[in-house]
């Protein structure tokens, strides 16, 4: 099986790295013909892991591109992935298998939507990577890789590269509950990390706060059809609290170096889903819009 990475960032690098140095067929698509003359200048993609920094020539071309795709890997952030599929779309072999690695929900209903014919395997990752550089990206935390396909239970054949290039997974036919119990981790967390301006630790001296929102976020999981997301929500997000509390969240990351967060698919996602369940949740409502003035503040995009 071939695979074609698009987007040569953290967790596409990562990826497609390990899946080239196992032997599999990977080739990257980059967005322009301008940043494939900027990858192949600098001769493949760099990895870094515990400081060692190898090089790996990954083939890569441009969306634009005609050969055909059978297997993709989709590696952008959430607000691209309906536009990052569009743009590969008739590129796509009729059996064609997209992976999405986007966190949070709502971008892989909207891949999907993109792609009929595909068959769409959301993923949920605890890896963790980051960029140093163009095409550099430094292997930051170990992790693992749930993956399922919520309309069909079989596995795909494919699974055994990933189990070659060493990356740590597990095929789940509950990959919603998943995706579901991650957002409402990251609702309970990340948003306050960013208004308090804090590690996740710092969330210690909020206690009544994150509890009120934990109830909110159980009730709306139910009511959305995901009760085994909602069991002992509160503790784990206690739990990851502690465990974490010297890290700051991903989002709180995102708004200190500038860059775009991807609310509209974590909070801004789970307040859409409860106004169409007609759910009240007015202390995430009133964090969404807090969240949105600050984002608004420091002149970020607010969705
Ligand atoms: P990232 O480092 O920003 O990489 C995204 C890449 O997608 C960029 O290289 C970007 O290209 C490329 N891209 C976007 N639109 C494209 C298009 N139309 N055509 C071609 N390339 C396109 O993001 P990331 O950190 O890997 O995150 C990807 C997803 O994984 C996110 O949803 C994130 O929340 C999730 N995730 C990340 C981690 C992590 O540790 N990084 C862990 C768990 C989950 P340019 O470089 O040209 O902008």
């Amino acid at each position: 099986m071939h695979w074609h990475v698009l987007g040569a960032g953290s967790l596409g690098t990562l990826w497609a790295a390990r899946l080239a140095r196992s032997g599999v067929p990977v080739t990257l698509l980059l967005r322009d013909r301008q940043r494939l003359a900027s990858y192949r200048l600098l001769g493949g993609l760099t990895l870094v892991e515990q400081g060692q920094a190898s090089l790996y020539p990954v083939p890569a071309q441009s969306v634009d591109d005609t050969s055909s795709i059978r297997l993709l890997l989709l590696a952008c952030k959430a607000y691209d992935a309906e536009a990052a599929a569009a743009s590969v779309a008739h590129r796509l072999t009729p059996d064609a298998h997209v992976v999405l690695l986007q966190n949070g929900l709502g971008s892989q209903d909207a891949v999907a939507a993109r792609l009929p014919r595909a068959r769409c395997i959301p993923a949920s990752s605890t890896e963790g990577a980051f960029r140093d550089g163009d095409f550099r990206v430094v292997f930051a935390g170990h992790g693992h890789t749930w993956l399922g396909d919520p309309l069909n239970p079989t596995s795909p054949e494919w699974l055994e590269d990933l189990q070659s290039a060493g990356i740590s997974h597990e095929w789940t036919p509950d990959i919603l509950s998943r995706l579901w119990r991650k957002l409402a981790l990251n609702c309970a967390i990340n948003p306050l990390t960013v208004l308090h301006d804090c590690r996740n630790g710092g969330l210690q001296a909020h206690p009544a706060q994150v509890t009120t929102l934990c109830a909110e976020l159980s009730e709306l999981l139910c009511v959305c059809g995901q009760p085994a997301a909602a069991e002992h929500l509160a503790e784990e997000v206690q739990r990851v609290i502690k465990a974490t509390a010297a890290n700051y969240s991903s989002m709180h990351q995102d708004v200190a170096q500038g860059r775009r967060t991807e609310i509209s698919y974590l909070i801004g996602h789970a307040c859409a889903v409860a106004q169409r369940h007609n759910c009240a949740v007015p202390h995430l409502q009133v964090l969404l819009e807090r969240l949105q003035a600050e984002l608004a503040l420091k002149g970020l995009p607010t969705t």
